[in-house]
């Protein structure tokens, strides 16, 4: 963690702190991309645009997949507030973004926030595998 990072994520704990303002939860984050330009930022907006996919994470990789190239975006690096949820994550893995750099953990923003957290939804399957690889095997050859 250099200087610079933590200068970075001062912005992002700036953004978390701005989301508040308009009524979301407290979640920013921005993206830096290989010459340390500020290439986008985001805050959570999940209660005024009503979506539970509205993180700042996930936007923010979402847009790196749409508009970077993938050396440009494996060279830019994620700056969040608090470390991305597993669906965040997910994005960041499939966009090419190649560092992400947090504050809180999750641990320790779990800790700031008693009762939060999410259910454990049941899951069952595998199941009609004959049938379900078919498309699948009929895409990728
Ligand atoms: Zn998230």
């Amino acid at each position: 963690m250099t200087p610079e990072d933590e200068r970075f994520l001062r912005r992002a704990i700036e953004l978390a702190a701005a989301a508040t303002t308009g009524g979301d939860a407290p979640y920013g984050s921005l993206l830096v991309g290989p010459d340390g330009t500020v290439l986008a930022e985001e805050h959570n907006t999940v209660l005024s645009d009503r979506d539970i996919a509205a993180h700042p994470e996930l936007k923010l990789a979402r847009w790196a997949a749409r508009e970077l190239d993938p050396a440009t975006a494996a060279a830019t690096t994620m700056y969040t507030s608090c470390q991305p949820c597993t669906m965040c994550y997910g994005g960041i893995q499939r966009s090419g973004l190649g560092r992400v750099v947090f504050a809180l953990s999750t641990e320790q923003a779990d800790a700031l926030t008693p009762g939060a957290g999410w259910p454990v939804v049941p899951q069952e399957g595998p199941a009609l595998f004959d049938e379900a690889r078919v498309p699948v095997t009929g895409f990728y050859g």
